[in-house]
């Protein structure tokens, strides 16, 4: 028992410090570990466990839109980055440079893709001739490098993982359509497979991507009450179409400009998972993307036929696609209990001698360890039942938490107040849409734009800085 006590003596409560709490966790659960190049980490199998779901269930979603996944070169000349005024403005500052192969000074110094949107332009410009090349629906599943001053795993780090599409059509319908269709995707990925509701609007023009005529995200709201932006998808009309000379003949035999546009997840996503979910005996994953859904504990497995027992309802869960483990190692039932907690693994099952005489197990679930007994008979179909109900369950809870959080304000005290009284959170007010309203609300409360909500409200019909007529309404926060 000492050793149960101490694995979870060794995380810091998130009431006490949220942001050593999550340190805590990725370290504990064996989600990552730091290397000696500063801001970059591996990502452990556990972790990448959790990626691969990700990506599996992601990938599937963008082929079944009729996306491609092609594979460009990590490097872009320095050249071909400049070819875009503001992107090269937006992204020089944390660009990483090559400017040597072997001894020798390259003749043109080489960025490491902070994105690569200079790299898809120059290939569409290459593919792209007539209106029967388009549209291209491209995808690529890569690493970028943003050199960052600080970092932390899975938030901020220098490279990360993540997919980047990138799309040209004939028309700026078409590439708005895309823009909005890849954002209801991202929604209804966090919704239905990580149990994260988003808010889905639309930046405003100070906070838009580098090149882009409008960006749209997804944000959510972390246990602690700051927001996440977890996934970002942009138009970019026909400007980089221009800076790159990429032009089509249309059907009247005319020269024009395609449209594009870009989205994008990253890694990021699974430090959401954490904040979203996780609680102070440590990760509680999604049932979709969690690495090990269901873990068997044989309790007393030394006594006659309960191994055999507990391997052949593996074999069952196993048989009915069931990510499941049996831990029939030689630790304590209680430290194993702490061990699979920590993880978040989303259903424990608990089988010993007395549960086999009844044909029965425990089932423990992960979120709010909730013990049931339940017939062998069966079992597939009611771990699934149950996964079902875990995913349906931390979605509630994060809605809940999300809903608690969210204060509507009138003015820049009401804000203050709310901040004050009831903690971080998402605010709602409304804005005239001046760009210096935007940055004296963050200045005097903390809380930046988010984003302008799709499903806009009326809350007051005044600014909430200058008081003058209201454009937006605008969630408001403070966020990582
Ligand atoms: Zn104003």
């Amino acid at each position: 028992m000492a050793n149960d006590k101490k694995m979870v003596e060794d995380i810091t409560s998130m009431e006490e410090d949220f942001a050593k709490w999550y340190t805590d966790i990725v370290k504990k659960a064996e989600l990552i570990e730091y290397t000696s190049v500063k801001g970059c980490m591996v990502i452990r199998p556990y972790g990448y466990a959790i990626w691969e779901n990700i990506q599996r269930i992601l990938d599937g979603m963008f082929k079944e839109t009729g996306h491609e996944n092609v594979c460009m070169p990590m490097f872009i000349p320095e050249s071909l980055l400049q070819k875009e005024k503001d992107h090269v403005e937006g992204f020089a500052p944390e660009v990483a440079w090559v400017t040597h192969g072997g001894s020798e000074k390259l003749e043109e110094k080489l960025c490491v893709r902070p994105t690569s949107e200079t790299l898809f332009c120059e290939h569409y410009a290459n593919i792209i001739h007539s209106h029967r090349d388009l549209p291209k629906l491209y995808n690529q599943w890569v690493s970028v490098v943003r050199w960052e001053k600080t970092t932390r795993p899975f938030l901020r780090s220098r490279e990360f993982l993540w997919q980047e599409g990138h799309t040209i059509h004939a028309t700026a319908e078409e590439a708005i359509a895309e823009t909005e269709k890849m954002l209801n995707v991202y929604a209804d990925f966090c919704e239905k497979y990580l149990a994260i509701p988003v808010v889905k609007g639309k930046k405003t023009e100070s906070d838009k991507f580098a090149g882009a005529v409008s960006t749209y995200a997804i944000e959510a709201l972390m246990h602690d009450g700051k927001a996440l932006q977890a996934g970002t998808s942009h138009y970019f009309g026909d400007g980089f179409a221009k800076a790159f000379g990429i032009q089509y003949q249309s059907k009247e035999n005319k020269l024009e400009y395609p449209h594009q546009t870009s989205w994008g997840m990253t890694t990021r996503l699974i430090g959401a998972i954490i904040m979203t979910h996780g609680d102070n005996n440590g990760l509680v994953l999604p049932p979709a993307v969690a690495p090990i859904q269901a873990v068997i504990i044989p309790v007393a497995q030394h006594k006659p036929g309960v191994l055999e027992k507990a391997e052949e309802v593996m074999a069952q869960l196993k048989a009915a696609g069931i990510r499941v483990k049996l831990d029939d190692s030689n630790n304590s039932a209680g430290w194993k209990y702490a061990e699979y907690e920590m993880k978040g693994v989303p259903v424990r099952i608990e089988l010993g001698p007395r549960d086999i005489e009844n044909n029965q197990c425990v089932i423990v679930t992960r979120h709010n360890r909730e013990k049931t007994f339940v017939s062998l008979d069966n079992l597939a179909e009611t771990i699934n039942a149950k996964l079902t109900e875990v995913n349906e369950g931390i979605y509630q809870k994060a809605l809940e938490n999300r809903e608690n959080k969210t204060y509507s304000c009138k003015t820049i005290d009401e804000i203050n107040a709310a901040l004050a009284e009831k903690g971080d959170g998402f605010i709602k007010a409304m804005w005239c849409g001046d760009e210096n309203c935007e940055d004296k609300v963050k200045e005097l409360t903390g809380a930046g734009s988010r984003c302008m909500p799709l499903e806009q409200e009326e809350i007051s019909d005044t600014c909430v800085c200058c008081g003058k007529k209201a454009q937006h309404l605008v969630y408001w926060g403070k966020a990582y």
